[in-house]
């Protein structure tokens, strides 16, 4: 597997790599690896793609009280898991690369970057869109794989690449768990034991809005209130939202239907945790 550090080392890679033929994959992290990113490494992997994985803690995505400092850095131990994957390259550029000296750009996508995550974490999509844009130029990928775990970013990206016609696929992979339930993320790790425990009520919660849905239930307000009695039952657990969109727009709907989006954030401790469902699924 290569390590590399530059956008110009990448380009060179992926443009070396298709006029052998081949077909680039990109899958975009901040590192702190687990199943949930090899589960992304793996879908590329299936495709026929070569792999090229970025991890890069993008500090504009954080806000000023965030955890930029102090979200967990792991390099050794994720490059031997991408190696595993067979991985062909691992991205991992200073910040200064990606943001040179004067760097004034940014991609904001407008009221999609304001809704669910963007509401409660302001300039937190600008950021991903940002990085994910410059990614995107320099390794001129033909797919970039994204976890629906971040359904918001989905949509944000999604929106993004049709707006600045990028001329790639976006692939959406499902969520990968925990076996009692809790969905993957690197910031699991901050949780304490007991914690841990308390933090299973956001999986809770969105399985309880999906068995109302499966039972019939259509009115949004009730899918919301059948998730938010989950989160209220754990006394450490304190809700940031509870939210029934639709999945393209992250507007909210009033009757459910099929292929919507219920989507949960809660405070566990000084955790922001984050889970979702699509209905009907
Ligand atoms: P992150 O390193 O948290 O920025 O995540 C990098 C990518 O991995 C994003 O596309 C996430 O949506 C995806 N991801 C994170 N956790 C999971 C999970 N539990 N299941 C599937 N994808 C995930």
């Amino acid at each position: 597997m290569q390590e590399i550090q530059t956008a110009a080392e990448l380009r060179a890679w992926s443009r070396s790599t298709r006029a052998s033929g081949a077909t680039v994959g990109l899958v975009p992290t901040m590192g702190a690896l687990h199943e949930g990113h090899l589960s992304l490494v793996r879908a590329a992997r299936q495709r026929g793609d070569r792999v090229a994985t970025s991890i890069f803690v993008n500090p504009t995505q954080f806000g000023p009280n965030e955890d930029f400092a102090r979200y967990p850095r792991t390099f050794a131990a994720d490059c031997a898991l991408l190696e595993a994957e067979g991985v062909e390259v691992v991205f991992a550029p200073a910040v200064e690369e990606i943001y040179q000296p004067g760097a004034s750009t940014f991609v904001e996508v407008k009221g999609l970057s304001q809704r669910l995550d963007g509401a409660s974490r302001p300039g937190h999509f600008r950021g991903v869109a940002t990085v994910v844009a410059k990614l995107f130029a320099a390794a001129e990928p033909e797919r970039a794989y994204f976890g629906q775990k971040d359904a918001a970013q989905v949509a944000v990206l999604r929106r993004m690449v049709a707006d600045l016609l990028l001329p790639m696929e976006l692939v959406v992979c499902p969520i990968v768990r925990e076996a009692d339930g809790l969905a993957m993320s690197s910031r699991n790790r901050y949780l304490s034991a007991e914690e841990r425990a308390e933090s299973l009520a956001l999986s809770r919660a969105v399985r309880a809005g999906e068995a109302a849905f499966a039972r019939g239930q259509r009115s949004a307000e009730s899918i919301r209130s059948a998730a938010r009695h989950e989160l209220e039952r754990s006394p450490a657990v304190r809700a940031d939202y509870v939210a029934l969109v639709d999945w393209a727009t992250l507007l909210p709907v009033e009757t459910a239907a099929a292929g919507h989006l219920l989507a949960v954030a809660a405070w566990v401790g000084t955790t922001r945790l984050i889970d979702n469902c699509i209905l009907g699924n």
